[in-house]
């Protein structure tokens, strides 16, 4: 199928990638022209597992391009996949403002192909375009807000003269391109059925369970995932401090709890660690419990599932704290391991909440330098984080020689590998280290998560 991607950040760019590699023809489009410029150029706009050969590879033999003109886009294309941000408002509702304005850009030029008969100025373009959201917006959205464009600047009718899908992404940062070929589900949200159709066919290789439901289910399905992962992180996190307070080891505890077959709940997100973060799950709760109060809907615990995660985040400041030092060094900082994404961090956070009370920051994250070399993530660094970037130190030895006290946040070998033991800096381990049971029995080590 001929697809055009509109977004290419994590998920437009590793949905744009995969597809092409499936054999799709691929356009991606952004607003960002270095965005547009890395993909042409065959490199990855995000650091993620897997992406940056993904994208080389199919950049090279001509499956996938990127550019700017939304036009050259659609006119070029059977579908088009919006996965463009919708991050929360300030007062935690969520944002349709691109969601908005990408859609009107799509609308005109389906209008303008409709004065030109069926096809495209290049006699391509034949048969109904469709438009498909990709991105997690709340249910009622497509509906409600963007059909409506999408009507009123085509001048026809959804469903007849064009097709309109949800199709909600899954994936999880870090290991995204995994995620894509084998995902947990596909939902397919359907204004009619050939709609429906045109979005099935784009992922009838892959595996997985396909649900094809309502539009509203559809946006609904994927505030169901985030809110539950958000909860249960939470709920990992607060059965982690209670046991520690109490003496017991919550891993252990947790390992039993998740044997239990007749239970059958997925150990992801109940392992007790670090806070949860990122651009999807704060803003999706933030958004679920807005849209909750608009419609006066009592959701306690929703509501305190962000609460809670900042706590914990607060129980990390109280350890360095009671390290009673003035040097600390910080490993990790993008939201998770394997990826360099900043959004909504709580390593970002929690050296922010260190840098405010004083103390003398160093840190280190080499998936966070990788991409800000690159450029990708050069602007939201220097504009949004200035404070933080004067601090960030490229390799792992230059922040052991400054700390005393070091917070481990990140899984990454070369770090794990580095880590003293014994008499150095005192480890303030945030996620439980892969040998967090030897360093347990050293001096100067200190767990979060146990
Ligand atoms: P992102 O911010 O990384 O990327 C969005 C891209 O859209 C940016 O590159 C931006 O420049 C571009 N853009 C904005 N307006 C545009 C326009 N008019 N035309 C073309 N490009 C435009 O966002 P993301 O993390 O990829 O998330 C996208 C959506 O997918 C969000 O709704 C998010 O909630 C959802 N989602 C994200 C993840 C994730 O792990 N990041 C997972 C599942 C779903």
């Amino acid at each position: 199928m001929r697809v055009s991607v509109f977004g290419l950040g994590y998920v437009g760019c590793v949905s744009a990638a995969c597809l092409a590699s499936m054999g799709h023809e691929v356009i991606g489009v952004d607003v960002n022209q270095v965005k547009v410029d890395l993909v042409n150029d065959g490199k990855a706009p995000v650091v993620e597992e897997r992406i940056g050969e993904l994208i080389a590879e199919v950049v090279r033999t001509g499956a996938l391009r990127a550019t700017g003109d939304v036009r050259e886009a659609v006119l070029g294309s059977d579908i088009s996949l919006i996965c463009v941000g919708t991050p929360s408002e300030p007062n935690g509702s969520l944002c349709t403002t691109y969601l908005e304005r990408v859609t009107e850009q799509i609308g005109a030029v389906l209008a303008e192909r409709g004065k030109d008969g069926e096809c495209g100025e290049d006699g391509e373009g034949g048969g109904r375009q469709t438009v498909v959201f990709r991105s997690t917006m709340l249910p009622g959205t497509a509906l409600n807000l963007l059909v409506p464009i999408l009507e009123k600047a085509v001048g026809g009718t959804a469903g007849v003269d064009f097709g309109v899908a949800v199709n909600p992404e899954f994936l999880r940062e870090g290991t995204s391109v995994r995620d894509f070929f084998d995902p947990p589900k596909t939902v397919i949200g359907e204004l009619d059925r050939a709609s429906g159709d045109a979005v099935a066919a784009l992922y009838d290789s892959l595996p997985g369970e396909v649900f094809r439901v309502s539009v509203p289910t559809a946006e609904a399905i994927k505030y169901a995932d985030n809110a539950f992962h958000g909860l249960k992180v939470g709920f990992a996190n607060e059965l982690g401090a209670v046991y520690q307070a109490l003496g017991v080891d919550s891993h252990q505890v947790m390992d039993v709890f998740l044997a239990d077959r007749k239970l059958n709940i997925s150990p992801a997100y109940l392992r007790p660690g670090f806070a949860f973060g990122g651009s999807c799950l704060p803003k999706d709760l933030r958004s679920l419990v807005h849209a909750a109060q608009r419609a006066d809907v009592s959701v306690p615990i929703l509501a305190n599932v962000l609460p809670s995660n900042s706590a914990h985040l607060q129980r990390a400041v109280e350890l360095v704290e009671r390290t009673g030092k003035r040097r600390v060094g910080l490993f990790g900082l993008s939201f998770k391991p394997g990826t360099d994404d900043l959004r909504e961090s709580p390593l970002v956070e929690l050296a922010e909440r260190l840098f405010g009370k004083g103390y003398d920051l160093r840190i280190h994250d080499a998936n966070v330098s990788l991409s800000r070399l690159l450029g990708a993530n050069r602007e939201y660094i220097e504009t949004r984080l200035p404070h933080l970037a004067q601090l960030l130190a490229d390799s792992v030895e230059e922040v052991l020689q400054h700390a005393e006290v070091c917070l481990v946040g990140t899984r990454d070998p070369a770090v794990l590998a580095a880590l003293p033991h014994g008499d150095g800096p005192v480890i303030v381990d945030l996620i439980r280290l892969p040998d967090a049971e030897t360093r347990r029995t050293e001096p100067g080590y200190m767990g979060l998560a146990w």
